[in-house]
């Protein structure tokens, strides 16, 4: 198995857990994840590539500022989605909905 093989099966993998914990998250909250499956898929995958660089579950939607401390803010699921799901009816990525 090539490096890009054994890369591609491990998003893979953290790409199942991140839609297995976001499904459980969503509905502990009373919320949906996405129903279109593009850009459910989309998001997941940039977290487990996110996941897979940085060893943290980075938003992909937002900019790292390259600070650990202050990058936390933006772990999924970051600081801003409650306020930004109440307001607006879903997170700035599009991930989950009310
Ligand atoms: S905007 Fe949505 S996908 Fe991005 S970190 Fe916040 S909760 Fe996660």
């Amino acid at each position: 198995m090539t490096v890009d093989e054994k890369t591609a099966e491990k998003i893979d993998e953290l790409s199942d857990e991140i839609r297995k914990w976001a499904e459980k998250y969503a509905g502990d909250n009373g919320w949906e994840v996405n129903n279109e499956e593009k850009q459910l898929n989309a998001v997941i995958r940039g977290l487990a590539r996110n996941t897979l660089k940085f060893g943290e579950q980075y938003c992909p939607c937002r900019i790292r500022s390259g600070d650990r401390e202050k990058d936390k803010e933006i772990i999924c699921p970051c600081i801003y989605h409650k306020d930004e799901i109440e307001n607006d009816g879903n997170c700035h990525c599009r991930f989950f909905f009310k």
